[in-house]
């Protein structure tokens, strides 16, 4: 047997150990979720293999929708984030969307890169922008490193912004529904999630609303120490 199928292999045993034990706490749990999902949260996040959605916020399969790419990067007219988020909103009619970027993120690093890295530089030009404009915050951090974790929260909140203003959401607050943005970041040194305090929700954009101050947000020292 070759190393390939003995990884696959042990994948499969893994799997049906994994639908045992599950059959076994609740009989009816792969019945209940075969009729139809009807999930809490949409959860936009990074593809790095440390931050699974369902296991870093503790929840089951059927209670979070999830769409991952490399830094969690929100651009505008991606399709495949925009008809996801269509279908979280619309169809599921799921009103937490939570945004979740992590410290320690390889996209955001290779962002703040000169070298080239193919495709991902198209992918990341958002956070290499954003890095230019907030340059002179970047640079009172007192590391490499906190300077890119500090970049990974600033590609959150701009990330609620995006979300926020597609039309997919301003439709659904023009109709009434309570959807509200979550800016989360996840610490790999930790397995927490922090709150960056940029949520966005009904009434954000309506005349005479205080807009959040997405940049105007406190650092978390407490990571940089
Ligand atoms: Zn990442």
């Amino acid at each position: 047997m070759t190393a390939q199928a003995d990884m696959l292999g042990d994948l499969l045993a893994r799997n049906r150990d994994w639908a045992a034990a599950r059959t076994t706490a609740e009989p009816a749990f792969f019945t209940r979720l075969a009729g139809e999902q009807h999930p809490t949260y949409f959860w936009i996040g990074c593809s790095d293999s440390r931050v699974p959605a369902n296991v870093v916020a503790g929840l089951n399969p059927g209670e979070v929708f999830v769409h991952r790419n490399i830094a969690n990067v929100v651009h505008s007219a991606d399709m495949n984030l925009l008809s996801t988020l269509e279908f979280a909103v619309d169809a599921l009619h799921i009103r937490e969307v939570i945004i979740c970027g992590h410290y320690g993120c390889g996209g955001v690093r290779a962002a703040t890169e000169e070298f080239p890295h193919g495709l991902a530089d198209h992918w990341l030009e958002p956070i290499r922008r954003l890095a230019k404009t907030y340059a002179m915050d970047l640079a009172q951090t007192h590391s490499p490193e906190a300077r890119r974790d500090k970049l990974a929260e600033l590609n959150v909140i701009e990330s609620v912004r995006r979300v926020s203003e597609t039309p997919i959401v301003t439709r659904a607050w023009a109709r009434g529904a309570a959807l509200r943005i979550y800016g989360l970041i996840y610490g790999l040194h930790d397995g927490r999630l922090r709150d960056l305090d940029c949520t966005i929700g009904p009434g954000h954009f309506l005349p005479g609303a205080q807009p959040s101050p997405p940049f105007g947000h406190k650092v978390d020292d407490e990571r940089m120490t």
